[in-house]
Parts: structure tokens; C-alpha cells; sequence
């Protein structure tokens, strides 16, 4: 029998029947919170969206640094930098859902966005995460009000997805008051107008990098010149060459060899929030899409109508519904579990790491799948507006060449795919903290009964098929884990699949467990909620092709004879057909966000 979540525990969806009472859904967002969503998006429309063509054309011809520093500052003087930064160190002390939810809004931001993201993310959590008091205090109230612009340099040009192997050097002066670096940096955000940076480099000969806050004016810094990129070119890139740069050795950031742990940490905060931009981006492209297809005629009719429109509109409107679902209920998973951390007894910078930490899993996923969407939705919005969507003055072919970043940087998404499978074996055969072999156990009881005890009927065949992608991954993980052992990394395409699997059931479940709590709510939209269903079941029905093509593919690739022949009658027997009629569904979503004009929910 499948247990009941009582722990907050990452990857446990694997194992348990969440009860959607314990999820939180988008719909709950209070006021206040909706009030930070609303200042970033007015600010978004107000200085951005309002600048005109030519002077965005400025801000890609990445010529204006000074125009980008002009909008950081009024980002700041609204208190847009200190989103993340606790109040007793002037910031605002956002819990993370609501950081997730400034996030969506911020996309709205054209690639300003990845400037004011990296200063309020990867560029100050390291500090907020393992500062002491003394460096907390010496630099997050300037981070907080803007006046230090700060940047995340890990990537080294011969070290990018391998960022352990980082040659970047620190040695200990000899009156042991200083460190001396040398070393060069690649891809670093901000990095031209940045105050600070916090740099991951080796001590000696250490195996594992440390990290420091290096503040420009330590001197012994030289700044590379910006990066012609294809995208958010309202964001400065650079390379940063280190020089024996002397760092004050209170500025070792988290002890030595703390680094890559915390580099990996930073970047699964960085990953959730990925997705979470990527809801936003899909979100605009929808409006946009329905904006331009609705009041454009050909063969004397808006191009609205037309079928092949309203497929590439529902399933937009279906990709960032279930994005959304999914990220809000892993970061509300974060805030709970560092509620749970401090009550006991935790210090602040351990609840908080660990917090993240536990949703390594989930952030990998959100990851991919925010970023695959989102630079999906941007492509289909340039489509919907024909040659018009290949005009800079549309803003649709901005945000494709913005999006494509999503899927390179914060670890590739192979290495997110494989990171998901890696946190999964570890937590399963080495720390043990998911219990595989009672799950494994239930997993024949699943195919004769499919107990699920939050199954009231409401979306039973839904409910029932989200176990069975479960199932199909465990069955599928355990087989191939069984036959290839520790050979498995190197079958990288069969984790690639399983990776897919694992990803379709939590997004899926993730929907699932909005909708029947929505169900309960008396005071839900009820016709929202009808149309909501339909994204839940366009979402499965894909979900489950990519599952079966998915399964199919490992299956195919490790197993042979009798061995292959069960594994895919058992696969099959799990992954059948879903009758909807998708043509019909795609059609009803579509129709809804046409008659609203925008994305409506
Ligand atoms: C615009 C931009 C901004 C950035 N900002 C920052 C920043 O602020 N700070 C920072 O530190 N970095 C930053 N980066 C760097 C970014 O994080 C890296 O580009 C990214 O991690 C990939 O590293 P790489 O470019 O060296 O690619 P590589 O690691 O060389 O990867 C090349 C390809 O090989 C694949 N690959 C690599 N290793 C494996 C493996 N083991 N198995 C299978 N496939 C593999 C990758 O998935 C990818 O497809 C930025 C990059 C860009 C382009």
C-alpha cells in the first residue's frame, strides 16, 4: 500500500500519495504577495515595455551599460534588490515562494531580467546562505539597496558543466591576512558594472574549489569585454582575469572547500527559479500569441480561428498552467521545510541550505521542463505572428533568442536530466532517506489495485495513471539499475529517458493534486476549473506519449530476449492509451484564452 507523505522529503512523490490538503496551489497567493507580483510587473511595464524601439534597440546593441544601470537603480530604489536579502540586513525577506513568484513577474522584463535576477539570486544568496553575521552585515544592506551590483563567477573557459575541475587559484599570504588569486573566469553575469563578485576557486592544491567574496576595488582585476551574444543582451557578460587579486581572508565565504556544494546549492535555487521565469515567459507569450491571432485576418477571418492556431494556443496555455503548478508546489515544499528545520533547531544558514538542498530533485526537473517550455511557447508565438513574429518591434523573436539561454545555463539540461537521476540513486541506495525497497514492494499491488487513498472518484483515471508513470519509472530504474549496476552513468541515454519519465509523473501529479484541491474549494472559479481539467488532460495525454517513447527507448537499449519482451508487456500494460480527444481539448483551452484575449488565470 503507498504510504502517506508525512515528512517533507525530496523525490518522495516517487513513493507516496501526496494529499492534495499538504500542496499549495497558485490560487492561494495572498494579497500582499499578489501586491510584489503587481510592483514588478508595473515596473516591468513602466520602464521597460514603455522604453519604445529604439531604445531597446540600444539595450541589445549591448551599447547602453549605461541604460541598464539607470533601470537596476530604479529596480532598486523600489526595493527589488533586497527581494531575497532578510530584513535585519535591509532587505525585504521574501519566503521563497513569493522570491518564485517576483520571478514569473520579472520576465516580463525583457533580458533586464537576468540582470536584476542574477543580483537578487546567484549574485547575493551565497552570502544570505552561508555568510557569517560579520559578512552578512558588511554587504547585504548595499546589495540590498544597490549600490553593490554583484555577480556568481563559477564557469572558468576550460571548466563549465565540470566546474569542480576550475583552475582559478588561491594561496595564503605568508603574514596569512590575505589570499592572492590568479585565475580567469567565462560567462559571468553582471560582470561588467558588478561591485562583487563571488568567485569559487581552489586553495592550493585543494580537490575541492572554496569561495570568496571579491569585492572589484580589492584591485588585481581585469574585466573582459562584453560578450556578443544571441540573447539577453540587456545583460552584461564577461570574462574576468584574476591577477594576484588580494582577498582579506575573512572573505572566504563558508569555509574551505565549502564551495562546490555551495555552487551546486546556489544553482538548485537558480534551477526552481528557471522554471518560474519560464511561467512568466510563457504566460506573456500566450497574451501576445492570442493578442496578434485575434484581431489578425487572413482569408477574411482573424487567424484565431484557424485550427492549427488554436492547437499552438492550448498547448501554451496548457505548458504554463502545468509549469506553474509544478514550481509553486516545490517551492512552498522549500519554505515548509525550513519552517520544519528551524522548529528544530537548526541555525538560520543551515535551515536554509538544507531546505534547498532537499528539493535537489525537483529543481533539476523544473529545470528542464520549465526551459524546454518556455523556449517552445517562444518559438510557437513567433509562428502564430508569421513574419510579423520575425519583427524585433513585436517583442516575440526578443524573447525566443532570450529563452534559449534557460536550457545552457544553471547546468545544461543534460546535466539537470542526469543530475535528477543521480540525486534519486543517492538518496535511494546511498543515505537510504527514499525508502526504494517498501516502494518496490508495492509495486505489483499497484498493478492489481492502484491504491491511492486521496482517490474520491474526482479525476480517478488521471489519479490512477500518474501512479502508473511512477510505477513505470521504479520498474524500468530498478531493472536496468539491477542488469547494469554502476555501469548505468554511462548509459547516458538511458537516464536521459528515465529522467523524462520521472519529470512527466511530477509534473502530472503536480497538476493533478491543484486541481482536486481546487475541487474542494467552494469558492473556486468553477468554470476555470473545467477549463484546468482540460490542461491537466492534453498534459497527460502528451505526458504519456513521451513516457511510452521514453520507456520504450531504455527498454530497448539495455534488455534483450525474455527480459525485453516482459519489461515492455509490464510498461504497456501500465502506460495505455488515454481516451481523450485531444484535437477537441487543445480546442477548448484555446477558445477560453481567445475569448479572454490574454492568459487569463
Ligand atoms: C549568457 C550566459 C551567462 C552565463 N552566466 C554565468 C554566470 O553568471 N556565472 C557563471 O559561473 N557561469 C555563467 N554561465 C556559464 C554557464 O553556466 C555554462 O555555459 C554552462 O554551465 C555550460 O558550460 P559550458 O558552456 O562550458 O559547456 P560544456 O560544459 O562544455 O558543455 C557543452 C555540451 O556538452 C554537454 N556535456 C558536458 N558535460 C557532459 C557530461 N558529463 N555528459 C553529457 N554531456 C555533457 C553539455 O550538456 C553541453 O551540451 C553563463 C553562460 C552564458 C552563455
Amino acid at each position: 500500500m503507498a504510504q502517506i507523505a508525512s515528512k517533507l522529503i525530496g523525490g518522495n512523490f516517487l513513493f507516496s500519495e501526496t494529499n492534495p490538503k499538504d500542496v499549495f496551489i497558485p490560487e492561494e497567493f495572498t494579497e500582499e504577495q499578489k501586491m510584489i507580483w503587481q510592483t514588478v510587473h508595473d515596473f516591468c511595464v513602466k520602464e521597460l515595455h514603455s522604453l519604445g524601439l529604439e531604445r531597446v534597440a540600444l539595450l541589445e546593441a549591448s551599447k547602453d551599460m549605461e541604460l541598464i544601470k539607470e533601470l537596476f537603480h530604479k529596480a532598486a530604489d523600489l526595493g527589488l534588490c533586497g527581494v531575497s536579502i532578510p530584513e535585519e540586513y535591509g532587505g525585504m525577506g521574501l519566503d521563497f515562494n513569493t522570491g518564485l513568484l517576483f520571478t514569473e513577474a520579472l520576465a516580463l522584463g525583457l533580458s533586464f531580467a537576468t540582470t536584476l535576477g542574477a543580483q537578487v539570486s546567484i549574485g547575493s544568496l551565497p552570502i544570505v546562505f552561508y555568510g557569517t553575521h560579520e559578512q552578512k552585515q558588511q554587504y547585504l544592506p548595499k546589495i540590498a539597496t544597490g549600490e553593490y551590483v554583484c555577480s556568481y563567477a563559477l564557469t572558468e573557459p576550460g571548466s563549465g558543466s565540470d566546474a569542480n575541475s576550475a583552475k582559478t587559484k588561491a594561496v595564503l599570504s605568508e603574514d596569512g591576512t590575505h589570499y592572492l588569486m590568479n585565475g580567469q573566469k567565462m560567462w559571468i553575469t553582471n560582470g561588467g558594472f558588478a561591485d562583487i563578485f563571488i568567485v569559487f576557486a581552489k586553495i592550493d592544491d585543494d580537490e575541492r574549489l572554496s569561495a570568496f567574496i571579491v569585492e572589484k576595488s580589492f584591485g588585481g582585476i581585469e574585466i573582459g569585454k562584453e560578450e556578443k551574444k544571441m540573447g539577453i543582451k540587456a545583460s552584461s557578460t564577461v570574462q574576468l582575469f584574476f591577477n594576484n587579486c588580494p582577498i582579506p581572508k575573512e572573505n572566504l565565504l563558508g569555509g574551505r572547500g565549502k564551495g562546490f556544494n555551495m555552487a551546486l546549492n546556489i544553482l538548485n535555487n537558480g534551477r526552481i527559479k528557471i522554471c518560474a521565469g519560464g511561467v512568466g515567459g510563457m504566460k506573456f507569450g500566450v497574451t501576445k500569441s492570442v493578442e496578434y491571432a485575434n484581431q489578425r485576418y487572413q482569408f477574411d477571418k482573424p487567424i484565431s480561428e484557424f485550427g492549427a492556431i488554436k492547437y499552438k494556443l492550448g498547448q501554451m496555455a496548457m505548458l504554463a498552467f502545468v509549469n506553474e503548478s509544478a514550481a509553486y508546489r516545490v517551492g512552498a515544499d522549500v519554505d515548509k521545510k525550513y519552517r520544519e528545520l528551524l522548529d528544530g533547531g537548526a541555525t538560520e544558514n543551515d535551515a536554509k541550505i538544507n531546505s534547498m538542498r532537499e528539493y535537489a530533485i525537483e529543481c533539476a526537473i523544473l529545470k528542464v521542463q520549465g526551459s524546454e517550455a518556455v523556449c517552445w511557447v517562444a518559438d510557437e508565438a513567433i509562428q502564430v505572428h508569421g513574419g510579423m513574429g520575425y519583427a524585433m518591434e513585436t517583442g516575440v523573436e526578443m524573447a525566443y533568442r532570450d529563452a534559449r539561454i534557460t536550457k545552457i545555463y544553471e547546468g545544461t539540461n543534460e546535466i539537470n536530466r542526469m543530475l535528477s537521476l543521480a540525486e534519486f540513486y543517492k538518496r535511494a541506495f546511498q543515505t537510504k532517506e527514499l525508502k526504494i525497497n517498501d516502494a518496490a514492494k508495492s509495486i505489483p499491488m499497484g498493478i492489481v489495485q492502484n491504491f491511492n487513498p486521496f482517490n474520491n472518484g474526482f479525476l480517478a483515471t488521471e489519479t490512477e495513471i500518474v501512479s502508473n508513470l511512477k510505477s513505470v519509472f521504479l520498474i524500468i530504474t530498478g531493472a536496468a539499475g539491477r542488469k547494469l549496476k554502476t555501469k548505468l552513468v554511462d548509459e547516458q541515454e538511458i537516464v536521459m529517458n528515465l529522467a523524462d519519465i520521472m519529470s512527466v509523473a511530477f509534473m502530472a501529479e503536480s497538476t493533478l493534486l491543484r486541481l482536486k484541491k481546487l475541487k474542494t474549494d467552494p469558492a473556486a472559479d468553477k468554470e476555470a476549473l473545467k477549463t484546468k481539467i482540460k490542461m491537466l488532460q492534453l498534459y497527460i495525454y502528451d505526458g504519456l506519449e513521451i513516457a511510452r517513447k521514453s520507456a520504450d527507448n531504455a527498454i530497448d537499449s539495455y534488455a534483450t530476449g525474455v527480459e525485453k519482451f516482459t519489461m515492455k508487456r509490464v510498461v504497456n500494460s501500465f502506460l495505455r492509451n488515454y481516451d481523450i480527444n485531444p484535437k477537441n481539448t487543445r480546442r477548448a483551452i484555446a477558445d477560453v484564452m481567445i475569448a479572454a484575449n490574454k492568459y487569463p488565470y
